[in-house]
């Protein structure tokens, strides 16, 4: 059995090779607080406050008007969605950044629900994953009536074996908010395509924190928040995928005026944008939009790759540090060991379910900032450009002496 002397000196080890460990000055973290919570609110990159500053001072206090074209805000959700791109494995020109993900996400199946029927009206049946975040289900069937669509809810793993010549789209998490599973986007997407259906898939946790291939795997729709892994600040934008060749026909249930040909010409008749834009409806969120833009600036020079690995790394030691740390039996890992299989973050589900809360209010207390769904599962987010072994070493201790205090 390994100590915890050895685990210390291991991560201490570890810290020290870590070639992204530098990337941790870039963010306002410190080693008083264990920060795993940056699933649901990524930390703030120090430069953020700076430029919001400079966005109220100059280009709003100063040169008003101006800025829509001056400081590049008319622009902004098209050139920060190519900034996202190359995270999620995009080539430019197809992302486009606004609104909240559940916008995008009504955007996204009622537009895939439209192609489908466009090209044979017996597609009318939409698919989505039973463990989704219920903000994709309360839409996807809002979108279904809608469209006079049926809609079935299934694991994600039976998606291929389900779908079938009525099969209009699919919609899912890419990674389950709740367990950490992992789905098969490229698996998935291969069946999908190869029935006639669409894909949208829901990034949300899974962009910032590991490779996406949405162009390789011939992902057709896609949408993302940018406040988890990305680090763009509480409520900054959402963003679409629209792949190249389908943006010609995409059909936004939501046509505002930005994303009008000519939104200056004040038509009464909508002509949707070209390309990506046709995916914007108002006016931008300047404001977040430029919290956002610059957080993005943190991954100049960092290899999506590399990420994964420390991701991958740093859940498995975590998972060893509890093996050692937490008495047998007190929590059961929800989320799967197989590299294959895992987004970036550990959930581990308490016994008896009740007692997770207030054992991640104690963990909070103690300086170890996770949260808990219910029902029972602790969740620890992994976010790898600021998460130091050291961090998740004084997790699983932390977590070890609070149940044996609760076990005794
Ligand atoms: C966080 C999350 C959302 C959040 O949607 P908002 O519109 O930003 O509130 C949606 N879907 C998934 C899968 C999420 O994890």
């Amino acid at each position: 059995m390994t100590t915890e002397h050895e685990l210390v000196r291991e991560a201490q080890e570890r810290d020290g090779a870590d070639p992204l460990a530098a990337k941790r000055g870039a963010f306002e973290v410190d080693d008083g607080t264990v920060y795993l919570d940056g699933n649901s609110l990524g930390a703030l990159p120090k430069s953020v406050g700076a430029r919001l500053a400079h966005v109220v001072t100059h280009e709003w206090g100063e040169l008003r008007i101006r800025s829509w074209e001056e400081s590049g805000w008319w622009t902004a959700p098209e050139r920060i969605g190519d900034r996202i791109a190359p995270l999620v494995g995009a080539a430019e020109g197809q992302i486009v950044v606004g609104d909240s993900t559940s916008v995008n996400v009504f955007k996204a199946v009622v537009a895939a629900l439209r192609l489908a029927a466009a090209d044979d009206p017996a597609r009318t049946e939409l698919l989505v994953d039973e463990a989704t975040f219920p903000t994709d289900g309360y839409l996807a069937e809002s979108a279904a009536r809608m469209t006079g669509a049926t809609l079935t809810a299934l694991p994600a793993a039976a998606m291929p074996d389900a779908l079938g010549p009525a099969t209009a789209a699919l919609l899912v998490n890419h990674v389950d908010y709740r367990t950490g599973e992992l789905n098969d986007l490229p698996g998935i997407t291969a069946a999908a395509r190869a029935a006639g259906a669409r894909t949208v898939w829901d990034l949300c946790h899974s962009a910032g924190a590991l490779p996406v291939g949405l162009d390789a795997h011939g992902v057709d729709l896609a949408v993302g928040c940018t406040y988890k892994f990305l680090n763009g600040g509480p409520g900054s934008p959402a963003y679409l995928y629209v792949r190249r060749g389908l943006q010609p026909r995409f059909d936004s249930p939501l046509p505002g005026w930005t994303g009008h040909a000519d939104p200056f010409a004040m038509a009464p008749a909508y002509v949707p944008a070209d390309g990506a834009t046709r995916g914007r409806v108002g006016t931008p969120d300047i404001l977040s939009m430029a919290a956002l833009e610059e957080a993005l600036t943190v991954w100049e020079g960092v290899d999506i790759d590399a990420v994964r690995a420390k991701s991958l790394a740093l859940g498995d030691f975590f998972l060893r540090c509890v093996r050692t740390y937490v008495p047998e039996g007190a929590v059961t890992p929800l989320t799967p060991v197989e590299h294959g299989r895992r987004g970036s973050q550990v959930s581990l589900l308490c016994e008896p379910a009740d007692a997770a809360g207030p054992v991640m209010d104690a963990l909070v207390k103690r300086g170890v900032v996770g949260d808990f769904r219910r029902p029972g599962v602790l969740r620890f987010g992994i976010t790898p450009l600021y998460t130091a072994f050291r961090d998740v070493e004084r997790a699983a201790r932390v977590l070890g002496e609070i149940l044996r205090d609760t076990l005794t």
